[in-house]
């Protein structure tokens, strides 16, 4: 896992990449301020002892400050959606969809907010980069979105 951090208004963002996994070390990030933002579009995996590293992490950050977390990739989806211990310690502002092109099997991510949401958003899927065929969502949405209800 690697990860940087940098300053935002009132606080600052951490952005984590690679594997949340054995060896994933959380005590060497600082933070600063009121206000934490998670960047974890980089995220490719968590297995369950970097999960209980990462939640000891945000039991450490939630006596100190909000934590928000942005573009959540489609590993970290699965577990808010397993651990609704999780979802609760994290204001989440957007995800990461996974997409697929039924035309030549393209596969990417778009961005979706969903601050506020209680149930799946439409997601508007951009047009493939390598064919310009309509993309579809890649996963049941009602599934990909349930740690909306949570
Ligand atoms: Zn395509």
């Amino acid at each position: 896992m690697r990860s940087s951090t940098h300053t935002v208004d009132g606080g600052c963002a951490i952005t984590l990449e690679g594997d949340i996994a054995e060896g994933a070390s959380f005590s060497d990030i600082q933070v600063h301020g009121r206000r934490i933002v998670l960047q974890l579009a980089g995220v490719d995996r968590i297995n369950s002892r970097g999960l209980n590293a990462f939640m000891d992490f945000l039991k450490r950050l939630s006596l100190r400050a909000a934590v928000e977390a942005e573009q959540c990739s489609p590993a970290v989806v699965v577990q808010l959606n397993l651990n609704p211990a999780l979802t609760s310690m994290l204001a989440i502002g957007s995800v990461m969809v996974p997409l697929e092109c039924p035309s030549c099997d393209f596969e990417s991510v778009t961005p979706v907010p969903v601050a506020g949401l209680e149930r799946a958003p439409a997601v508007e899927a951009p047009p493939c980069s390598e064919c310009g065929a309509a993309m579809v969502v890649a996963e049941p949405e009602e599934r990909y979105f349930a740690f909306l209800r949570m």
